[in-house]
């Protein structure tokens, strides 16, 4: 079994923004929220979801996200994505399924360039750091 560098939910750093939020489960696997019409773009809009993080499991919100390890292989943390994305109402199709393999391997790519434990908030299309992870533990 691969171990990989992920996203997954935490609630470490909540309330350093006066407009955080986390009801995803624990700490299970992230993706960036879908932006809606409302917010266009913007990190601090009502709807929250261009700050967001968006749970595969729970499918619920946060504002906070780490690196971790999971004993995933690649295309298994894709189909983590893929799985997600039905069971939110998209189609099973190869367009749904493009997109969950895109998502799936470009967080996978920006979560090898930090050490786990960093602690990562999205303001947009931008993720940012919030708290440095362990250094001891970084593999690259
Ligand atoms: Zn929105």
């Amino acid at each position: 079994m691969l171990t990989i560098k992920v996203f997954v939910a935490t609630d470490c750093t909540q309330g350093r923004r006066d407009n955080d939020f986390h009801y995803t489960d624990g700490t299970e696997l992230v993706d960036l929220a879908r932006s809606c019409d409302t917010d266009r773009g913007d990190p601090d809009g009502r709807c929250g979801c261009c700050r967001a993080f968006t749970g595969l499991a729970s499918r619920k919100a946060t504002t906070t996200a780490e690196v971790a390890y999971r004993q995933l292989t690649p295309e298994q943390y894709r189909d983590a994505f893929h799985t997600s994305y039905v069971d939110a109402g998209f189609p099973d199709t190869s367009e749904t399924r493009q997109d969950a393999v895109d998502a799936a391997d470009e967080l996978r790519r920006i979560a090898s360039s930090w050490s786990v434990g960093t602690v990562i908030e999205r303001r947009g299309d931008t993720l940012g750091v919030r708290a440095w992870g362990d250094l001891t533990t970084r593999e690259d």
